[in-house]
């Protein structure tokens, strides 16, 4: 589904910086017309410095809004996350937003939101989660990761977690936690899920859902430039009528999309 958003660029100030692992920090930004406008799902982006390294803005999901502020995981990979990991408090950044399309939080279709992550593929998940639970919808969060210290359950509510290395709760991947725990909630209620990750693992799970006919939407991620559909740096290839494919640029009818949208 395509969103049409109020986007705007604003300079903002970094109101907090807080480091919640070894590689991953929460950023409070200080941005009330992105706040007001902004649904699960959506993303901005950011322009970390004024200097020409790095280039070009970079990607990043709402994670929280609080008031005029909202909040950003960001986990540092490389020269433009490292330095935003390292905004002090009080700097300021451009903040281009709210952008791309949101989640489908169609009311009246389910009564449970199974929300499946994989490492920093929790960051949408705690602003989806608060907008579930205004809609009065029960909430569970199946969190993936490496091992401990890669999972991020901050915030989350009613975590399930997996480890690859069985270093905490469930050893394996979390589409196989989703297997093992889909019975317990299938019980007494319908089920959407709601997803972030690697894209691997955002295959597996819409093969998984696709195969029990379980409603999924996805959030995906690719490289991308300017984040409004100019720079035709995030197109990526989708399932489209007839059996056929189709292009589409992430940044505008994207990042969410249906599972049975995902190219196996
Ligand atoms: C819609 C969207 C939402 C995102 N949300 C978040 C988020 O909430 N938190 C977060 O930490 N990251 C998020 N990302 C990924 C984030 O944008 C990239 O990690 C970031 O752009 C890398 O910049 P860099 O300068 O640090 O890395 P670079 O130095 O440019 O590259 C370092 C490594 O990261 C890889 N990389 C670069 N861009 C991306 C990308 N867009 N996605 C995946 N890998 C990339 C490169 O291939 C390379 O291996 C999101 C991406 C998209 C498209």
């Amino acid at each position: 589904m395509q969103e049409t958003n109020l986007i705007t660029d604003i300079r903002s100030t970094v109101i907090q910086n807080r480091c919640i692992s070894r590689d991953v920090s929460i950023i409070t930004l200080h941005c009330p017309e992105i706040a007001i406008n902004a649904k699960p799902g959506n993303f901005v982006n950011v322009k970390i410095n004024s200097s020409t390294q790095p280039l070009l803005r970079r990607p990043f999901s709402i994670h929280h809004v609080e008031g005029p502020n909202i909040d950003i995981m960001v986990k540092s990979v490389g020269c433009g996350t490292a330095l935003f990991c390292n905004a002090p408090e009080g700097s300021s950044v451009m903040v281009l937003g709210p952008l791309g399309n949101c989640f489908n939080l169609e009311k009246n279709r389910f009564d449970t939101a199974v929300l499946v992550s994989g490492g920093i593929g929790t960051a949408p998940m705690r602003f989806l989660e608060t907008t579930l639970a205004k809609y009065g919808k029960k909430v569970v969060n199946l969190i993936g990761g490496r091992s401990a210290e890669d999972l991020l359950t901050g915030n989350l509510s009613n975590c399930r977690v997996s480890t690859d290395d069985g270093s905490e709760g469930f050893r394996g991947t979390v589409v196989e936690l989703l297997g093992n725990t889909l019975p317990d909630f299938e019980k007494d209620s319908s089920i959407k899920v709601f997803a972030c990750g690697p894209t691997p693992m955002l295959k597996a799970l819409a093969r998984f859902c696709r195969e029990r006919n379980l409603a999924c939407e996805l959030s995906l991620e690719s490289v991308m430039g300017c984040g409004i559909g100019i720079c035709y740096g995030c197109s990526v290839e989708i399932n489209g009528p007839d059996g056929g494919k189709r292009t589409i640029l992430l940044c505008r009818e994207g990042p969410v999309i249906d599972a049975e949208l995902l190219v196996e």
